[in-house]
């Protein structure tokens, strides 16, 4: 079996293969497979003074030239997608055919923001008086660190590093301690790609010694974040002291509200999508659907033959349709969701099972859908992360939207209708920075993906992505 051992990737430089290690274990089989350091602050510091080091060069090459690099990056991630995807599910557990869609959609960001960094333009404003003129410039944040989740081992990077390498910023990431192979080996391919040294760092270790230390160093001008809420606020109340600039992509909790007029048919097959893949575990995840009464017993049949289909397993296999959970904790959650359900009077109409296997520390959750469901149930308050699939019934569009929007989260949102009138109301009404209508798969790399309240700070992608990378500043000149 291929194992997975790197250093971490600091100036150009791979090292601290004589370090203690963070083990890396496959969620479907429970075997090690590979290992990266533990290191420590010191390591945190050489990435600090090899990015602080790269940023003049890098930042005054002209967009043209860094774009060209970074085009070569994504070309190189295309030509490994099968090797990327491969390392991805042995490392997070997802079917391997999402994660050959991860690593495409993991490669459009460095592809979208190698053109994007070609316009970001100012502008020239009149002045306040004759000889007055106002000149708007953008110039890179400096240096950029970056906390990751294990959830999306590749994009949630690529969409951080892609634009903040095209605005001009330098880059230290701190990979999940679940998923950081598939990291590791992009560092390779940037390193291949010519993408100079000191400009992408990459440190392994302990998480809080990774941000303490970023948070002490006015070297390091902003600090972006996928992961938990939780992490989120943390983090936020560090980065207060330096007035760090903040990027925060946080948990959601994505309410579906389906319409007595949608397309069922359509509605079923986005909804699978918006709820199963990667078991469930994403921020953008299905996590609680409100179904209007007359077609409520239908949309539930519907779902139970489809939720039936799905085959359980490991993720290498081509029959898998929905891999492992992460971890115990992961699992644990879930089963406490579904049990408080239970307790509260929801009826299992598919699934309702875990299978974890603490010896070999693998933790199975059957694929489950979830009747009667009400808002006294954890689940349709707290995040999930699981396949668990809870249906609500209503009467009125604007009950609806009401339950939809009390919540603390505002990331995404699902809703189902054919008429345009209806749906546009409906989508004005959510509290969410992403509204899919008629549509479970919302991101791409030229969207501006992020969350309102709770779920976060800021904008991935699209020009809103590339903003977060730059300083606005202007020249007040007299002619
Ligand atoms: P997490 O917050 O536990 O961990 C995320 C990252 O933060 C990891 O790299 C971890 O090592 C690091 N971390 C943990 N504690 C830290 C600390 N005290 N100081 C500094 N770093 C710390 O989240 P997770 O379980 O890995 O990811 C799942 C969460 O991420 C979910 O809530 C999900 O909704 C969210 N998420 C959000 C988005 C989005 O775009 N909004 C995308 C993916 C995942």
């Amino acid at each position: 079996m291929a194992q997975y051992d790197f250093a971490n990737y600091i100036n150009g430089t791979w090292t601290g293969k004589e370090l203690d290690t963070i083990t890396v274990h496959n969620p479907a089989t429970g075997d090690h497979i590979g290992s990266v350091p533990n290191a420590g602050e010191d390591h945190v510091k050489q990435a600090i003074d090899a990015a602080s080091e790269a940023l003049p060069e890098w930042s005054k090459k002209t967009a043209a030239d860094r774009s060209d690099i970074l085009r070569k990056y994504f070309e190189l991630i295309m030509a490994h997608e099968d090797e990327l995807a491969e390392i991805m599910t042995k490392e997070n557990g997802k079917p391997l055919k999402e994660s050959k869609g991860e690593v495409q959609y993991a490669a459009s960001f460095i592809e979208w923001y190698a053109e994007e960094g070609k316009r970001t333009y100012g502008r020239l404003v009149p002045g306040k008086r004759e000889n007055h003129r106002i000149k708007v410039i953008k110039q890179p944040v400096g240096v950029v660190a970056a906390i990751t989740p294990w959830n999306f081992p590749a994009a949630m990077i690529t969409r951080k590093l892609g634009p903040a390498l095209a605005a001009g910023c330098t880059f230290i990431v701190k990979p999940p301690e679940e998923t950081p192979l598939t990291c590791m080996r992009l560092a390779e391919l940037a390193e291949e790609a010519g993408i100079p040294k000191g400009v992408f760092n990459v440190v392994n270790g302990n998480p809080e010694t990774f941000s303490e230390t970023i948070m002490g160093d006015m070297r390091v001008r902003k600090l972006t974040f996928t992961g938990s809420t939780p992490v989120g606020r943390l983090l936020m109340k560090q980065g207060s002291e330096q007035i760090k600039r903040l990027s925060l992509e946080l948990g959601g909790h994505a309410p579906v509200i389906v319409c007595d007029d949608a397309d069922l048919d359509q509605t079923v097959e986005m909804l699978m999508a918006a709820k199963f893949r990667n078991s469930g575990q994403t921020c953008i995840a299905a996590n609680r659907v409100y179904a209007q009464s007359n077609i409520y017993d239908e949309l539930i049949k519907r779902l139970e033959a489809e939720v039936k289909t799905l085959n359980t397993g490991d993720g290498m296999k081509d029959t898998t349709d929905v891999g492992p959970l992460i971890n115990k904790d992961g699992y644990e959650k879930v089963d406490r969701h579904v049990k408080d359900a239970q307790d509260k009077g929801a009826n299992i109409v598919v699934g309702g099972e875990g299978e974890a296997n603490s010896d070999k520390n693998t933790y199975f959750y059957q694929p489950t859908l979830i009747s009667d469901a009400n808002h006294d149930m954890v689940m349709m308050n707290e995040e999930t992360f699981g396949p668990i699939l809870p249906i609500a019934e209503y009467d009125k569009d604007d009950e609806a939207i009401k339950a939809a929007n009390d919540t603390p989260f505002g990331l995404a949102a699902y809703f189902f209708t054919q008429n345009v009138s209806r749906g546009t109301r409906i989508s004005e009404g959510l509290d969410y920075g992403i509204v899919g209508w008629n549509d479970g798969v919302p991101s791409a790399a030229q969207a501006p993906f992020g969350g309102m309240k709770q779920s976060g700070l800021g904008r991935e992608g699209a020009e809103e992505g590339m903003e977060e990378y730059l300083e606005v500043k202007y020249v007040s000149l007299s002619i």
